[in-house]
């Protein structure tokens, strides 16, 4: 694997990678690197001929510091990981490498409705965060593939978005969402809770999984109460939502359609660590 900081290096040499015809498929993250990402790496593998991951803990997109703060950096370990998994290329700029003239955003990404939801309307700022940081690293990086995780559902019709926006000639390739052997999503967030907690966690998908085996039975409120009893119960102390949404659009479903493809996503906390995951439910 190389390794890359600078910008200006990783560019000549995917210059010459693009000159033999590779097919470059980009992993982002940002770091504490798990089997979730890993399972990203290996669809990279499987799919391109060069597998690139950059590690970038985006400041732009962290609208609570103490979070950003707190983000887990196990850098060495991530290293030893991607050199296992046949990963070529790693790219690690520093923030100032990726904003050079600084943070701030000159003009807002125009993602219109699917930034004001759910993760958008929890954290506000975070989807033009996200947006700035993933075009940035496009425009340096011009993969032909993206390689992101359905863990982040939303992410990905934001980054769908700006890349419509952009015109980069990118195809997204969205990963299922790996998860422990009791259900509970893989999450670099998931260190910071005890065993306990990471057992008690595993709430969120049991429920998800009861509102799917439910949905069309009960009311979609019944089942969004039923659920939050479920998170309560097991020491999800605030539930930012329990949404029922259109699998293509995100717009929210508010009574049960036959034959409507649907998601059903959750935003919890357990202690002070905020928890996402989801579900497509096809009925
Ligand atoms: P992050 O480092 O959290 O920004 O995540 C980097 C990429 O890994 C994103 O595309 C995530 O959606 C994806 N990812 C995170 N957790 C999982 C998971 N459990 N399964 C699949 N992909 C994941």
């Amino acid at each position: 694997m190389i390794l890359f900081k600078e910008t200006a290096a990783l560019k000549k040499h995917l210059k010459t990678l693009k000159e033999q015809h590779k097919e470059i498929g980009f992993v982002p993250t940002m770091g504490a690197l798990h089997e979730g990402h890993i399972s990203l790496i290996k669809s990279a593998r499987e799919n391109t001929d060069i597998v690139i991951c950059s590690i970038f803990v985006n400041p732009t997109q962290f609208n609570d510091p103490k979070d950003l703060e707190k983000y887990p950096v196990t850098l060495d370990q991530d290293i030893l990981l991607l050199e296992e998994n046949q990963t070529d290329i790693l790219f690690f700029p520093s923030v100032k490498e990726i904003y050079p003239d600084g943070k701030d955003l000159k003009t807002p990404y125009a993602l219109g409705y699917i930034e004001t939801i759910l993760e958008g309307a929890a954290r506000p700022g975070h989807f033009q965060g996200v947006a700035q940081v993933v075009d940035r690293l496009l425009a340096i990086i011009e993969p032909d593939t993206v390689f992101m995780g359905q863990k982040d559902y939303q992410q990905i019709m934001v980054i769908r978005k700006m890349i419509e926006l952009k015109k980069y000639p990118v195809e997204i390739f969205s990963a299922p969402i790996k998860r422990e052997i009791s259900g509970l999503a893989i999450s670099s967030r998931n260190m910071r809770l005890t065993e306990q907690e990471k057992k008690d966690a595993s709430a969120i998908y049991t429920s998800l999984l009861f509102i799917k085996e439910n949905y069309g039975k009960l009311s979609i409120h019944q089942l969004q109460k039923r659920a939050a009893e479920m998170l309560t119960n097991s020491g999800f102390h605030k539930i930012d939502y329990i949404a029922f949404a259109d699998v293509a659009t995100l717009n929210p479903i508010t009574e049960y359609q036959p034959k409507q493809k649907i998601i059903i996503l959750i935003a919890a906390f357990m202690d002070e660590v905020r928890l996402i995951d989801n579900l497509i439910c096809d009925v």
